[in-house]
């Protein structure tokens, strides 16, 4: 499917409310525009999504028959993986061949989830009771179910909208619940490729649902409806907060990926060349709109200058540019409302006297650029260190042991991804102990993989995606008595 295909597949999309434009953000020019699905759009969805889920065509498939659709959807994945990167590349700003790579993982969450669909099991318990109603010993036999919850919302941002909704999807699927897919306005192209790979892999009509449109219409009334058992959301924490609100109507079950403000801490024994590469990339990679960027950096005091010189040449040396230039590293932010976010939190360091090391600035072009950026001589109770910038701005600041180190680190509302680099290896698991971050990383950085459980501690989220956690947030646990 071609991008000229996928951009008449949204404008014929249904909806009576307001256009939304779609918007090169590498260019500030409009691609598209398509009509808030709203309220009615979302019923139809969720209508659509519970009679499939009740006429059992896809929870009531073998689990070795789901598995083989999944490994399809991967095997399609793959095969348009040139159309699906270009697509997202366009939309969000990320240079190709990031959002290319960005594919093959996307692809592998489910060849990960389809090895779950025959493994969906309970367990048995030997039951010795004495009590009970009668007083009588007796012998009981138990044992669990775990079943699908039924119909889920599965509403995702637009930092990487194939790799977000496939993360959701595959255990959606696997765990055999029936859903309604809602990406971020700003980015709804990709999912109409993702829908139709979908229906080519085998998953039956009505089984996953798009709507398209705004947050506070389409993705609300998909948080209040009262036929949707689950929300499983990314985005930021103020929204997360929305959703439960939103979802105690009828006590749906709520996952929620949400914000960071990961530390990287840096020892003086640490391998500095490596340590300073991935610092820096683990930040401005993707222009930092990425929740696990590694936006504290603390640094031990006999290397903080070298450390923060380091991070700050690769800032200025990474070229940064739209998806049509080969050559670039870093695209732009989303839309001009995140450069302003995103400026506004720079702007505030300045006037509160934060040192810019470098950048601090958009780039004099169009598109929404803001040049990597390095903080020093902040004070942790700045707004722009405790809160998510979601931009290429790192702060860096000294530490001189393991104490104050934590300290540090642990003193966010955010609990998301957490890295350490030290050569001595005691430190090292001694650190994941005290961090209190769902994802600890011990001299690497940015690496995730589908069989590893994802979460966060406080206000980064509440349960897990990926790993058999991920697929256990789909299933009710039912336990089942029998009189032996
Ligand atoms: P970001 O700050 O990364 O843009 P948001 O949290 O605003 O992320 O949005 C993430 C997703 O949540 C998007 O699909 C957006 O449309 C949706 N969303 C925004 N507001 C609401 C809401 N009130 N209820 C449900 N979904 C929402």
């Amino acid at each position: 499917m071609t991008l000229q295909a996928v951009l008449d597949e949204l404008r014929e999309r249904p909806g009576s409310g307001d256009l939304i434009p779609v918007i090169d953000p590498a260019t500030e020019e409009q691609i598209a525009e398509f009509t808030d699905g709203g309220a009615a759009a979302v019923d139809d969805a969720v209508a659509r999504a519970r009679a499939s889920f009740e006429a059992e065509v896809w929870r009531g498939k073998p689990g070795n028959e789901r598995a083989k659709v999944m490994w399809r959807i991967a095997d399609l994945i793959d095969e348009h993986a040139e159309d699906l990167a270009q697509i997202d590349s366009l939309n969000t700003g990320m240079p190709y061949n990031q959002a290319h790579m960005i594919m093959a993982t996307s692809a592998d969450i489910f060849r990960y989830y389809a090895g779950w669909c025959t493994k969906i099991n309970g367990i048995a318990h030997d039951i010795q009771m004495t009590g009970g109603i009668t007083g009588a010993h007796s012998t009981m036999h138990g044992y669990t179910l775990k079943e699908p919850y039924g119909v889920v919302g599965l509403i995702f941002p637009w930092n990487g909208p194939v790799f977000n909704a496939c993360t959701k999807l595959a255990p959606a699927l696997a765990a055999g619940c029936s859903s309604v897919v809602k990406p971020a306005e700003e980015t709804p192209l990709s999912a109409l490729l993702l829908m139709r790979i979908l229906g080519a892999a085998g998953v039956p009509d009505g089984v996953v649902n798009l709507v398209t449109g705004y947050g506070h219409t389409a993705g609300a009334a998909l948080t209040e409806h009262p036929d949707v058992e689950k929300i499983a959301f990314t985005g930021s924490t103020e929204i997360g907060k929305c959703i439960v609100a939103a979802s105690t109507g009828n006590l749906k079950r709520v996952t929620l990926e949400l914000g960071g403000k990961s530390p990287v801490l840096i020892y003086d024994d640490a391998d500095l060349n490596m340590a300073i590469t991935m610092a820096a990339m683990g930040i401005f990679i993707h222009s930092g709109q990425g929740c696990i960027s590694g936006s504290r950096v603390f640094v031990q005091r006999g290397v903080y200058e070298q450390v923060v010189e380091g991070i700050a040449g690769i800032a200025n040396s990474l070229q940064l540019g739209g998806p049509k230039d080969e050559n670039a590293l870093i695209g732009p932010l989303i839309s001009g409302k995140q450069l302003n976010r995103v400026m506004g939190y720079i702007d505030e360091g300045k006037r509160d006297g934060v040192e810019i090391v470098t950048g601090g600035h958009r780039l004099d072009r169009r598109g929404y650029f803001v040049h990597p950026t390095v903080l020093a001589g902040v004070d942790p109770q700045m707004r722009l260190y405790q809160e998510e910038i979601f931009g290429p701005v790192v702060t860096v600041l000294p530490f001189d042991d393991d104490d104050e180190a934590v300290a540090l680190a642990n003193n966010s509302d955010y609990g998301l991804a957490a890295t350490v680099w030290t050569r001595e290896i005691g430190r090292a698991h001694r650190l994941a102990k005290r961090l209190q971050s769902g994802t600890v990383s011990l001299n690497c950085q940015m690496v995730f993989d589908p069989a590893m459980p994802f979460g966060g501690y406080k206000q980064s989220g509440w349960g897990y995606e990926w790993g058999r956690e991920g697929i256990e947030s789909y299933l009710h646990t039912k336990a089942v008595y029998t009189q032996l």
